[in-house]
């Protein structure tokens, strides 16, 4: 998959917001801006890129996991104002189109299948989740891998390979199960996160991460959209961390992706890289 033959590169990506209050993630490699997902209004989300010196005119495409609000509140906006495709399988652009009623450019990515916008590789893989066809990306650039899978309900053997040879993984630790059960959710708000097309625990998250490692070696994780309500960063990351450190000693670099403001950025080649972007 993905052969693509660019030289190595330097591949940053900055976590802008990742929770359910918003969700947005950019890709950078060689002039290629990539933006995951534009769950921030376009004020916000603007001026996040104007912060990192991207032009909020100079997207090369902007994929889109899933039509939930939190994710795609200003995917046809900024599709717009970039002049570039909104990239999403047809399910999830007839949905979205639905809401949106200005005209944009679109380029449909059949769930599974692979394009390429710049110098990104781009392969999108099946996440179950309650909207109507969700995914994941697995993205590429040079001998770069990044894999972003959140809002996925159960780990699935599609989701286990997604994390395959990734430098950077970043997956979904949504909430801590007993702070959720014990948490102000009402019942059926319960069982919707906890079902299998929900979102995805700290613990299905340390396990799923664990074996990754078990079997692949190192690897940077961010921990993404975390809930308000039924966890913290710092749950989040002792959960996971405990999962992983009783089934393996391989080195793991764990961030924690947070909710409502810029927080991360991965820089390919400086492996131990990372800081806070404000
Ligand atoms: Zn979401
Ligand atoms: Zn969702």
């Amino acid at each position: 998959m993905l052969h693509i033959h660019h030289s190595t590169q330097d591949v940053k990506v900055h976590s802008l917001a990742s929770g359910s209050s918003g969700n947005a993630m950019l890709v950078q490699a060689g002039d290629t801006n990539l933006l995951i997902d534009a769950g921030l209004s376009l004020k916000v989300l603007s001026s996040h890129l104007t912060r990192l010196s991207v032009p909020s005119t100079s997207l090369s495409a902007i994929l889109l996991t899933h039509e939930h609000t939190d994710h795609s509140i200003s995917a046809g906006s900024m599709s717009r104002r970039n002049k570039a495709p909104l990239i999403a399988n047809a399910a999830t652009l007839n949905a979205y189109q639905q809401r949106e009623e200005l005209p944009f450019e679109t380029l449909e990515l059949p769930t599974g299948s692979e394009t390429l916008v710049g110098r990104i590789g781009i392969r999108s893989f099946p996440v179950p989740h309650d909207a109507v066809e969700t995914v994941g990306y697995i993205l590429q650039a040079g001998n770069v891998r990044i894999v972003y899978c959140t809002d996925v309900g159960s780990v699935t053997p599609e989701v286990r390979a997604s994390l395959e040879g990734v430098n950077l993984a970043i997956v979904e630790s949504n909430h801590g199960l007993d702070r959720l059960m014990r948490g102000p959710y009402t019942e059926e708000m319960k069982a919707r996160v906890a079902s299998p097309h929900g979102h995805l625990s700290n613990e299905d998250c340390g396990d799923l991460i664990a074996e990754r490692l078990e079997e692949g070696g190192a690897m940077t994780v961010w921990l993404a959209h975390l809930s308000r309500v039924n966890n913290s960063p710092a749950l989040a990351r002792r959960s996971v961390m405990g999962r992983i450190s009783a089934r393996t000693n391989v080195p793991v670099k764990l961030e924690v992706a947070l909710r409502d403001h810029p927080s991360l950025t991965w820089k390919s080649g400086t492996q131990a890289f990372q800081q806070s972007l404000f």
